[in-house]
């Protein structure tokens, strides 16, 4: 027998990982609630979500029970040429929680697959009209995914170098990340916005759109804006006639506090990408919603105006059940969504004057602040590693982007699960 065939041999090759030199990864038994239970009997409070993808807690029985029923009545099925009642219901669905005026739902399967979606509609609405603007504008430190195009819009990192030459071009912009206390940000807003306004001026032609993650850079670093920002942008947006694109695959469905981060900045991007708690964690699926503007630029006579892409399991019913259970619950979690900035707030007051901690950020159900080191801070940094293993000795699932530790829990976490894990953050950092 080959070794690759043999009983012992590990064939997984995991994300992100070096595998010659990272730990064994850690079997999960099960998972209840905002807990995981390992192989010998260790429990952790997922304090991430599972990266960032449950919001209801673990296993829960709703949305379980919507996808095996679910599944005994149709559990997929081609979507060209055909629809069904899951993908409609959970559009409209989406529809009755987003802004008004969103109108048309595309499905695809990720987060990365969204983005694809919406850079491929900004660049095919241009051209439906007879127009070469393809670039587009992107933020310093801002990730969209891992497939190609989304990697192009994305910062460049140790995730990209050696893609680098297949990237397309784009022009990057200052994000103005903020933080509690922060005197300068009108200040940097300012600049930001005028080095969006000199790209503008100098190629009024060039660019399909802009695309940005709203209120929160997620694994840039946890970087937040203020809604302030986000409204001038618009004004930007709108008089250079750009198309505005929020990647609001990690920002939506509750994670900023309101239920999406558009609505929260009071802004009316022309497409939003949703995806990571669109199942409440339970199945891959996404969502690249848009307005009347893009949709009517395809909607034609002419077939070569069509917008040609696909994915074999669109819509997935089973998916889409699993959404409208999530949006359910939704509802039903509304008030914990809400009210987890005031409790995050209350407990990163301690944080204040902590000699290891700057930059402290809060934004709905997110909560960061960056470890001072002596390396640069980023995802690359040391420190996150060491933190990430005092946090799992405690019982913890936390996982530091860099020296950024950032909390993110399922919104049915109690006050004295997240009081736990602050308490045990105290400790880590004092004696780090
Ligand atoms: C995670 C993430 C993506 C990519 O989603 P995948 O499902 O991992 O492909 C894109 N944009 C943002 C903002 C994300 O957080």
């Amino acid at each position: 027998m080959n070794e690759h065939k043999s009983r012992d041999y590990y064939p997984l090759w995991h994300p992100d990982t070096q595998m010659k030199t990272a730990p064994v990864p850690q079997k999960v038994i099960s998972a209840n609630g905002v807990e995981l239970e390992l192989e010998h009997g260790k429990k952790l409070i997922d304090m991430v979500s599972s990266w960032w993808v449950n919001l209801h807690g673990h296993s829960h029985p709703v949305i379980a029970k919507a996808i095996y029923e679910q599944a005994m009545n149709l559990e997929q099925v081609i979507f060209a040429d055909f629809t069904h009642d899951p993908a409609e219901k959970l559009a409209n669905g989406l529809l009755d929680v987003l802004p008004d005026h969103f109108s048309r739902v595309f499905y695809s399967d990720d987060g990365s697959t969204a983005v694809e979606v919406a850079l491929k509609m900004a660049i095919q609405y241009w051209r439906n009209q007879g127009e070469d603007r393809s670039a587009f504008l992107c933020f310093e430190n801002a990730y969209h995914g891992d497939t190609f195009g989304s990697m192009s819009v994305g910062a460049r990192s140790v995730f990209t170098d050696p893609f680098v030459k297949f990237l397309f071009d784009i022009e990057y912009v200052p994000f103005p990340g903020t933080f509690l206390g922060d005197d300068s940000i009108v200040e940097r807003e300012a600049q930001s916005l005028q080095v969006i306004e000199g790209q503008l001026k100098n190629n009024p032609s060039k660019f399909a759109g802009i695309i940005l993650e709203p209120l929160i850079q997620g694994a840039g670093g946890m970087n937040m804006c203020r809604p302030e920002y986000l409204q001038k942008l618009e004004e930007l947006a709108h008089k250079y006639d750009l198309v505005v694109i929020y990647d609001e695959v990690m920002t939506g469905f509750g994670r900023t506090g309101d239920w999406f981060a558009c609505e929260k900045a009071k802004t009316e991007p022309d497409i939003i990408c949703l995806s990571k708690g669109i199942t409440g964690g339970f199945l891959p699926l996404s969502a690249t919603v848009c307005n009347e503007r893009i949709y009517n630029a395809f909607y034609d006579n002419d077939p070569y105006k069509a917008f040609y892409h696909g994915h074999s399991y669109m819509a997935n019913p089973l998916g889409c059940a699993a959404g409208i259970a999530s949006l359910d619950l939704m509802h039903n979690n509304e008030p914990k969504f809400r009210n987890m900035e005031s409790l995050h707030t209350k407990y990163l007051a301690e944080f204040d004057d902590h000699p290891k901690v700057k930059d402290i950020r809060v934004c709905g159900t997110v909560a960061a602040l960056t470890v001072k080191s002596t390396e640069e801070t980023g995802y690359m940094n040391h420190i996150g590693k060491k933190i990430k293993y005092k946090f799992y000795e405690a019982g913890y699932l936390v996982r530091p982007l860099g020296n950024v530790i950032y909390f993110l829990p399922p919104y049915i976490i109690t006050e004295d699960q997240l009081a736990g894990a602050y308490h045990t953050m105290k400790e880590i950092l004092d004696n780090i």
